[in-house]
């Protein structure tokens, strides 16, 4: 499954695909080498072996995966809004210091951490 437009997949894996349904702008496939819930590919790719590989992927309701991606979700917002709470510090400490040393190194931190959260900006963790 994949969200168009969004996860773009390699040539190889997206001749394996079945488009079975669009919802919207999203379209579910199946795989050719599924064969009873079993793969028959013997050349499987590794994207099969690591998939979901972001907790951000987009799974349909009724998909085995769901359990893992939301905890996986969870973790990594819990870390976009530590890194934000680091932010308030360092952004408090700097109001407070005339060291240009220690004014140099939070700036660092700081971007350091908002490049973090930004990668993470089109699914939403400015509002994390
Ligand atoms: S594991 Fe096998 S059946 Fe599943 S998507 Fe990959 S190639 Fe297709």
């Amino acid at each position: 499954m994949y969200r168009d437009g969004i996860q773009p997949l390699g040539d190889i894996f997206e001749s394996y695909l079945i488009p079975l349904e669009t919802r919207e702008n999203i379209t579910i496939c199946s795989c050719k080498y599924l064969q009873n819930g079993l793969c028959t590919n013997p050349e499987k790719p590794e994207i099969c072996s690591i998939f979901p590989y972001s907790p951000l992927a987009f799974l349909p309701e009724e998909c085995g995966f769901k359990g893992d991606i939301f905890l996986k979700r969870e973790h990594l917002m819990q870390r976009v809004r530590k890194l934000k709470e680091e932010m308030l510090d360092y952004q408090t400490r700097l109001t407070l210091t005339h060291d240009k040393s220690e004014q140099r190194q939070l700036n660092r931190l700081i971007q350091s951490h908002q490049a973090f959260i930004d990668k993470y900006k089109v699914y939403g963790s400015n509002d994390w």
